[in-house]
């Protein structure tokens, strides 16, 4: 069956990585939803077919010496361009000008929206981070900038308040850290949140970066980081309409799946299927750079648009 919508969730950081709990928080982390998915803990390097779920690895590496890092990372999930081998590195962070102009013209927001297909990014933003990069202290990574640059609306504070966003967290900790007054959300409602937004665009994308602070050091408890995305995900499957909805879970490039490095690896990542079309769409993914063009084809062929 065909996907009338894709809700793509991205999780910075996040390889498949060895089946072993010694060092791998997927493995060693209680992940009920994944294992109902996997029959298995979301690890190891080979293809997984269940009759739940589709499980591709993905080549983040893309020739490119050196280990991958977010900003081409992300600008080659989202153009489908081999990011890393134009600019001749794997650069972290924040998107050069070239990254920037690849992503204007090829992202999948431009892309889906010249195609007429209706996209949104669930994430919240505050108006703390707009004065950020407003006053040069930030700059917009890869999914937000492409977000801008097809002239999609972010989302705020007050959709966070009134249930239509998610903030990057998924439990407002950190806003409410901050002293910024939002009601706390468990992972479960997050998740529900998020596919309620999605049953109302054909495709919906949200960004969830805890995962490669986690690997980076920069948060505690991996595992029960793994725990609360995975309670998420399995809100997510519960909320959505399987039968016209593929949910696809990925990543730019490993890190949180290894502890012995506290740093980016040279894994695959998982392009994660779960309902309609998923086995069409798997069916053509290698790499990171075949995400975008398999997204677009899955929503815009044959002109049919929503
Ligand atoms: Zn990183």
């Amino acid at each position: 069956m065909r996907a009338v919508r894709i809700l793509m969730i991205f999780v910075d950081g996040v390889g498949l990585g060895e089946a072993d709990p010694a060092i791998n928080p997927f493995v060693r982390a209680r992940t009920p939803a994944l294992r109902a998915l996997l029959g298995g803990p979301l690890a190891g390097r080979d293809p997984v077919r269940t009759s739940a779920a589709t499980l591709v690895p993905l080549d983040a590496r893309l020739g490119v010496p050196g280990l991958p890092q977010s900003a081409t990372g992300q600008t080659a999930v989202l153009t489908g361009e081999n990011a890393p081998a134009l600019i001749g590195r794997h650069l972290a962070a924040y998107p050069t000008p070239r990254l920037r102009a690849l992503l204007a013209s090829r992202g999948l927001f431009t892309v889906l929206g010249s195609r007429g297909v209706s996209a949104a990014l669930a994430n919240a933003y505050t108006p703390e981070y707009f004065a950020a990069v407003a006053d040069g202290r930030l700059r917009h990574a890869a999914i937000t900038l492409n977000a801008i640059q097809a002239g999609l609306r972010l989302r705020g504070i007050d959709d966070l308040r009134a249930g239509r966003a998610v903030y990057q967290d998924l439990t407002n900790a950190r806003l409410r850290a901050q002293g910024i007054p939002v009601p706390p959300v468990s992972p479960e409602e997050a998740g529900a949140r998020l596919a309620a937004i999605a049953s109302a665009y054909r495709f919906v994308l949200f960004e969830f970066f805890q995962t490669d602070l986690a690997g980076h050091g920069r948060l505690a408890d991996g595992v029960g980081l793994v725990e609360r995305l995975d309670a998420f995900l399995g809100a997510v499957l519960r909320a959505s309409d399987l039968d016209d909805t593929l949910v696809l879970l990925t990543s730019d490039h490993g890190n949180l799946e290894d502890e012995r490095t506290g740093g980016h690896t040279l894994n695959p990542v998982p392009a994660l299927l779960v309902g309609a079309g998923r086995d069409a769409l798997g069916a053509g993914l290698r790499a990171i750079t075949d995400l975008a063009p398999a997204c677009v084809d899955a929503l815009a062929a044959g002109g049919v648009v929503a």
